[in-house]
């Protein structure tokens, strides 16, 4: 490490690799966290899309991990309410696989008669679509593609191509 690079206060920060939330580009990031605070974001050199640029938006994506404003945890509204309420992460999993699971059992389709009237097994459920973005890792992708086919979807989308 050089001299001057000692002296940056993300000197001894613990330094983990990200995504830019904002757009389909993906840059690559670098984030500099001390005492469990993010104290630092930048583009990362080695990442092959940005090579260690960002845009304005992408620069600033810190704040919104700062921003006072930033929701931490799942909202959950009731029917018939006008207001969110603070759920906790179980009770919001638990929930969206309740109504999935649901959703499931009432859309399956096992088989279809064709016009001429031979049966064929399809095995398909098209009443849930997933919906991609450019900040999922492949690694996140490669499990969302699974699940998707698991459920019997074939809706599966991305955020840049709308
Ligand atoms: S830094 Fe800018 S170009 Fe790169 S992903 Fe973020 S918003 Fe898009």
């Amino acid at each position: 490490m050089k001299d001057w690079q000692e002296s940056l206060k993300t000197a001894d920060a613990k330094k983990l690799n990200t995504i830019c939330c904002f757009c389909s580009c993906g840059c690559g990031m670098t984030a500099s966290v001390k005492e469990g605070k993010l104290i630092g974001l930048e583009g990362d050199p080695n990442h092959p899309i940005n090579q260690g640029a960002l845009c304005s938006k992408g620069a600033a994506a810190a704040e919104l991990h700062r921003s006072p404003d930033r929701i931490a945890q799942p909202l959950y509204r009731k029917g018939y309410s006008n207001s969110w309420e603070a759920v906790t992460w179980d009770f919001a999993l638990s929930f969206i696989a309740k109504k999935i699971y649901q959703t499931r059992e009432k859309y399956w389709e096992s088989q279809e008669i064709l016009s001429n009237g031979q049966t064929i097994a399809v095995k398909r459920m098209d009443a849930v679509a997933f919906f991609g973005s450019a900040v999922c890792t492949n690694e996140e992708t490669y499990l969302e593609k699974k699940l998707a086919l698991l459920l019997g979807t074939s809706y599966i989308e991305h955020q840049a191509r709308l």
